[in-house]
Parts: C-alpha cells; sequence; structure tokens
C-alpha cells in the first residue's frame, strides 16, 4: 500500500525547505504539461520562493494566453535545490536535461509511470496531473488563487477532452466546479484550448484526413512533414488530430502516425473500447494510460506504419477473441 499520508508529509517539507525549484515536464508539452507546471509554479512563487518552469519544447502559442505562461522557458537555470517533474510517465521524456538530473518529486497520473523521483505521487485514477495539484496544494500549505484555478483547469479540460474520457468522475467535477469558484473561466478556457483552431492546423487537418484509412475497428493516418511544410504549422506536435481521430463512428483503435526529422516518428493510439493501448505503446518503447498512448520510434514512415499496424491489428483480433469467450 502507498502511504499517501507519507508522501503528502515529505511533499510539503521539500518545498518548504527550497529556495529555488526547478519544475520541468515532458516534451511535445500539452495542456496538462503546461497547466501543471504554472499552476504549481504560481503557487509556490506565491510563498516567496523562487520558480524556472523549463520545456525543453518551449511553449505553443496557443498557450501564451494563460498568465503565468511567461515563466516558462527553454533553459535551465545555473542554480536551483529542488527538482520536481510534473505529468511525465519516464524520466527521459522530459529531454536532454534528463540524462543526470536527480528528480526530488515526480507527480504524475500515468498508469507506465516507473516512478523515477525521489519523492513519488503517481495517482492513475485521475485524469489529469492537474487535478492531483489542486487536489494537494492546500494540503502542501500552498495558495491556490484564480490564475493558479486557470491553469490547473485548463489542464483537466485538455486531457479528459471536454470531459468526454472514460476516466472522468465525479470527483473530477468536484475538482473543477472548486477551481471555477476561484475564478476560472470554464467557457473560455474551453474554447481556447479545445474548440478554436488555426488556419495552420486546419489546412493540416485537410492534408492529413485526406489519406484517412479504415479498417474493421482500426483507424489511421499519417501527417508528413512535407504536409507540415505545405501547411505552414510550425509545432511539433500533431494538432490534435488524434482527438479527431478517436471520435470517428466505429473507431475502436486509432493510431496517427507522425513524420519527424532524422527517420523518426511518433505514433499516437486511441482506444474507445475496452483495449488497453498503452501495452502496445509500451510493447514499441512508450507509453501512456490504457485510452490513450504514444510511442517515438525510429525508422521511416513506412516501416514504422506496417510494424504497428500488424501489432495493432494483432491486439484489436485478441481482445475481440477474449471478450467472445466471455460472453459466452
Ligand atoms: P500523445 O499521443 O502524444 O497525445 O500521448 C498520449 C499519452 O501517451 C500521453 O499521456 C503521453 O504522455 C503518453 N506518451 C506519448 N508518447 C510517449 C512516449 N514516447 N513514452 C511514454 N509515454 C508517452
Ligand atoms: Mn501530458
Ligand atoms: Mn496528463
Amino acid at each position: 500500500m502507498t502511504d499517501l499520508a507519507g508522501i503528502n508529509a515529505r511533499i510539503r517539507e521539500k518545498l518548504h525547505a527550497c529556495q529555488h525549484a526547478l519544475i520541468l515536464s515532458h516534451i511535445r508539452p500539452d495542456g496538462d504539461a503546461i497547466g501543471s507546471l504554472i499552476g504549481l509554479g504560481l503557487a509556490l512563487q506565491a510563498t516567496g520562493k523562487q520558480v524556472t518552469l523549463m520545456l525543453e519544447d518551449g511553449l505553443p502559442a496557443k498557450y501564451r494566453f494563460l498568465e503565468g505562461s511567461d515563466l516558462i522557458s527553454k533553459t535551465t537555470p545555473a542554480e536551483y535545490d529542488l527538482v520536481i517533474a510534473l505529468d511525465c510517465s519516464n524520466k527521459d521524456r522530459l529531454g536532454k536535461i534528463s540524462a543526470d538530473l536527480h528528480v526530488d518529486i515526480n507527480i504524475d497520473h500515468h498508469i507506465t509511470n516507473d516512478n523515477y523521483g525521489e519523492i513519488n505521487l503517481v495517482v492513475p485514477e485521475m485524469a489529469a496531473t492537474t487535478a492531483i495539484l489542486a487536489d494537494h496544494l492546500s494540503e502542501w500549505g500552498l495558495p491556490l488563487d484564480k490564475n493558479v484555478a486557470s491553469a490547473l483547469l485548463m489542464g483537466i479540460l485538455t486531457d479528459s477532452i471536454g470531459f468526454r474520457t472514460v476516466n472522468v468522475t465525479p470527483d473530477l467535477l468536484r475538482i473543477s466546479a472548486r477551481l471555477m469558484e476561484l475564478g476560472a473561466d470554464m467557457p473560455d478556457l474551453y474554447n481556447r484550448t479545445l474548440v478554436s483552431q488555426s488556419y495552420p492546423s486546419s489546412v493540416l487537418w485537410g492534408l492529413a484526413l485526406g489519406r484517412l484509412q479504415r479498417e474493421n475497428g482500426l483507424i489511421w493516418t499519417v501527417i508528413t512533414l512535407d504536409d507540415r511544410k505545405k501547411a505552414g504549422y510550425s509545432g511539433r506536435d500533431d494538432a490534435d488530430l488524434t482527438n479527431l481521430l478517436s471520435a470517428i463512428e466505429g473507431s475502436e483503435i486509432s493510431v496517427l502516425f507522425n513524420e519527424e526529422k532524422d527517420d523518426k516518428v511518433k505514433v499516437s493510439w486511441r482506444s474507445n473500447a475496452s483495449i488497453d493501448v498503452s501495452r502496445i505503446a509500451q510493447f514499441f518503447g512508450g507509453g501512456g494510460h490504457p485510452p490513450a498512448a504514444g510511442a517515438d520510434m525510429s525508422g521511416s514512415l513506412d516501416e514504422v506504419r506496417k510494424k504497428v499496424l500488424e501489432k495493432t491489428k494483432q491486439m484489436l483480433k485478441e481482445s475481440k477473441t477474449k471478450g467472445e469467450l466471455r460472453n459466452e
């Protein structure tokens, strides 16, 4: 059994003893990574601590509206005495800095988290890391004001894709309601992060959706480097196309292949059925959650696509056979 009270007491102690906290999250940051950094960063700053929020890939333009987003930098400060990793399942996903980094506190909700911190608070039941923070900030003696609440609610909204993933619970709605009471503007955050779409990302969607494929319950497509150039899309991410693929009717598993430089391919899986795609991702060296997972693979787009589709089809078939057996 994890000793949650003990873990929280140790986190509280570390947070209060530090002078300068370095807070990091994963490469290709999403709303939960950014909301977690800003939420905890602003709360710590309010208690007089110095903080550096670091994302190796920097802050995507769409999140610049958030108060506190200007605290995010791409570089490491010369001195710091506490390292906190948020929303990051494996140490190497923090980026190049991870090589000789001692992580004091690891706070996350990925079921595949390998507990790489000195203190690990990993809660896989929570739909977002920001929800874990919202749940514990007061216990750690940190204040929750409007800006902290906005950043935290943003993480919940984006990771739950607007409260529509299977891990949405009454408890998550209660946490979200409390963040609204503290001043977070839910409709505004919802529109900015989940509805509003830039023109280049819309063109990118068009190019990728033009080659959409389907085979039984499996739906997939690719984003090529050439698509990015044509669309004028500067981000390294998938412009949230995975969310759209998972919304297509009949899609039990959707897969997006995102071509990157130097024969690298980012693969994203989404599952609408009872199939745990984090297991498939882990097989290819990645990780994630049962309904949403990813892996960074080496090889040409064609090679990776062939390997991944073969394995994914096999898993889909196996899980259907098991389901049939259960129904007998
Ligand atoms: P994505 O497909 O990038 O949106 O990621 C889906 C989920 O899988 C997120 O929770 C990610 O943090 C996780 N994930 C993505 N890529 C990796 C990877 N290479 N290793 C471990 N976890 C990953
Ligand atoms: Mn994340
Ligand atoms: Mn997350």
